[in-house]
């Protein structure tokens, strides 16, 4: 099989007129004359869908292999926004190893003027091409695309989701016969349930057999216009559950919340707050202090990028992932860029070792140019509108971001009940979460979501995640009239943002050990030497003036791995207990003995200084367990954010 490196990965096709031809397969994307008809007769009717939007007034979730030009996502989202209520969603499924290229993406779908609004939201939130899962939203969240970008068995290996109806394209089995192969069908019967429908527009043995293997009542039908036949099945096995490699890592079936207490009002609980929201689900979030984001959310603005692992590592995917993600929602949510800008990042080699790791990156092209790109220092003053002494990389898509105005706007959202007291402990009785406040609020949840970063471990339940804190400092002050300001986030040791409304925000010191809440001087000196480092001119300016800089303290929530917390509260006592054979024997075989978590109590913590782009997609998988919908993040990236993945360690560890 042919290696996909990230750059590769983009379709080649040509024109034909109007309608796009793939090169690599020499196949059509859609019927020329009757793609829409075409499109509704073999995926929309053979799998009823009108009947399964009328009757699924929650959700409905379709998937699909070959995303192409996202005809049948168009016109299956067309439908349900003419047939539904307000209240579901529609969440589409896709599978794509060759995305189009945008520009080919956009020709394809000007054709199709009764799409244009939804074609639009598409073209917006499309995705760089990068492999992994991307989450978009249209319609006001009453539609949801997970775009998968890779092969589809692959993907599809990785998805958690309980699936009602399956659109088989890909291009012909004869001119793709990899695609259409026993790990697809395997991944398929996995991901269904009795009753769940499938259609394809190909007769093919190959197919028709391989669906019958894995559950499917298969039937042949005629085909579109001139085509004789084409299957169509539905789903009709009872499953026998493989026992899973590593059972610890297995998520618990949870009753969907009409409301949710979530505890910390940064910008893990703001944006868990808003997910959940958006599903319709009632939330109250409990903030002690004052004001939201007055912790390490709080600083006035915020890198939004990622510093990328030379080769793609599942951590880079996940930062990857999460700065996209973080990207639409701010796209969406503040189109005019009030409070933030996407005015690009670049990471300059200020060190020998930073200008070799970032050549061998540029070398490995195992990332898009769209994500991120080799300048040399003339190219990058012309960027930044000011000198600088070295070459480095180019985010284009990045920026900055004003933290606590996002946690302000996100929770402006219907739905969100903010009250400012502190959390002192959590019961579960008679079904319930009862939380102990500070001014004795009688409060009660039957699902609570903390996400109150070190103050995670007061609580009984959640005291044995090893959260750490690493003191900031940022240094604050007066934008210099004389001196040339950066037009783009620079980072070196530290970073500088463009200035906002007139002030320049610099910084920030990483101090595992500080516990000093004041600002010191002895930060600003150091935030100082690092800024002349990129920018000496500015650098020189501000240590001039140096007796007029503020500054800000914060502390970031970190943890051992360096990745976040996200998922549901193991039992510490029960996990020790149930893997105990794992201080033995790491590859013991648990047979199905399952994890044990505190009934409907989760967690998103732990977010370090990337918390711009890591909380919003954690939000988002967290609001998507909550509420049993597809996981927007493959499983080997869950299993990486895991609450319980420390306990585990430290079983092997033989250190508990
Ligand atoms: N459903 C599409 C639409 O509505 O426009 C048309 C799909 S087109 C006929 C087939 C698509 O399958 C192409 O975009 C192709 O790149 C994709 N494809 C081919 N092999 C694949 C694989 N192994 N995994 C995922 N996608 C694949």
């Amino acid at each position: 099989m042919k290696k996909l490196t990230r750059s590769s990965l983009a379709a080649d096709l040509k024109w034909d007129n109007q309608t796009p031809y793939s090169t690599e397969f020499n196949d059509i994307y859609y019927n020329p004359e009757q793609g829409i008809e075409e499109s509704i007769y073999v995926f929309l009717e053979a799998n009823r869908i009108s009947r399964k939007v009328t009757i699924h007034s929650k959700n409905l979730t379709v998937a699909e292999t070959g995303f192409g030009t996202g005809l049948n996502f168009l016109i299956t989202s067309t439908e349900w926004l003419h047939s539904t209520s307000k209240n579901g969603t529609l969440i589409y499924i896709s599978a794509e190893k060759f995305p189009l290229r945008k520009s080919d993406l956009q020709k394809a779908l000007e054709q199709w003027s009764e799409f244009a609004e939804l074609s639009k939201q598409l073209l917006d939130q499309y995705p760089i091409a990068c492999e992994g899962f991307h989450t978009l939203s249209f319609a006001e969240g009453r539609i949801k695309l997970i775009l998968m970008f890779g092969d589809a068995a692959e993907c599809y290996s990785k998805l958690h989701a309980e699936v009602d109806a399956w659109y088989l394209d890909g291009f012909a089995p004869s001119k793709n016969p990899e695609m259409w192969s026993p790990e697809l069908f395997e991944q398929i019967g996995r991901l269904s349930k009795p009753g769940t429908t499938f259609s394809t527009f190909t007769a093919a043995g190959i197919v028709r057999r391989g669906l019958q293997a894995v559950g499917f009542d298969v039937k042949k039908q005629k085909g579109f216009g001139r085509k004789r036949e084409m299957l169509v099945g539905t789903f009709i096995e009872e499953k026998d559950l493989q026992p899973a490699k590593a059972p610890w890592f297995n998520l618990p079936e949870i009753p969907m919340p009409d409301s949710v207490v979530v505890v910390g009002g940064g910008l893990a609980g703001c944006s868990t707050a808003y997910a959940l929201a958006k599903r319709g689900v009632k939330v109250t979030l409990i903030e002690k202090e004052p004001e939201l984001a007055t912790a390490g959310s709080g600083n006035p603005q915020g890198a939004l990028y990622a510093k990328l692992p030379v080769k793609p590592t599942k951590q880079g995917e996940l930062h990857i992932t999460g700065l996209l993600h973080t990207l639409n929602l701010l796209k969406r949510e503040d189109p005019e860029q009030t409070y933030w800008k996407q005015s690009g990042v670049v990471q300059l080699a200020t060190s020998e070792k930073e200008k070799q790791r970032q050549q061998s990156m540029i070398q490995g092209d195992y990332y898009p140019e769209s994500l991120v790109t080799h300048k040399q220092k003339e190219q990058l003053a012309e960027i930044l509108g000011t000198e600088t002494q070295h070459s480095g990389l180019l985010f284009p898509e990045a920026g900055w971001v004003s933290p606590k105005d996002l946690c302000q706007h996100l929770c402006t959202y219907e739905n969100i009940n903010i009250i400012h007291t502190e959390l002192t402990a959590l019961e579960f009785i008679d079904g319930c979460w009862q939380l102990h406040t500070q001014g004795n609020q009688a409060l009660s949840a039957t699902h609570v979501v903390i996400c109150a970063a070190e103050h995670t471990r007061s609580f009984a339940q959640t005291t044995h995640l090893p959260l750490k804190t690493i003191r900031g400092q940022v240094s604050i002050i007066n934008a210099p009239e004389s001196t040339p300001l950066p037009k783009a986030v620079v980072c070196g040791e530290g970073y500088i943002s463009p200035a906002k409304n007139g002030r320049l925000c610099f910084g920030a010191t990483f101090d595992l050990n500080g516990k000093e809440r004041n600002v010191s001087s002895e930060d600003h000196l150091e935030n100082i030497s690092n800024l002349t480092e990129i920018l000496p001119k500015l650098g020189q300016k501000i240590s001039a003036d140096k007796d007029q800089l503020t500054g800000r303290t914060a502390f970031r929530c970190s943890t051992p791995d360096y990745m976040p917390i996200v998922g549901p509260a193991p039992v510490h006592e029960q996990f020790t207990e149930t893997f105990a054979q794992l201080r033995k024997d790491r590859k013991w075989n648990f047979g199905d003995a399952q994890p044990e978590h505190f009934q409907n109590l989760y967690v998103n913590t732990g977010h370090g200084s990337k918390g711009l782009i890591t909380c919003p997609i954690s939000a988002e998988l967290i609001a998507s367990m909550l509420c049993s919908e597809p996981l927007p993040l493959p499983k080997e990236l869950i299993d990486m954010i895991n609450p319980c993945r420390f306990i585990i360690k430290n079983l092997i560890k033989q250190a508990i």
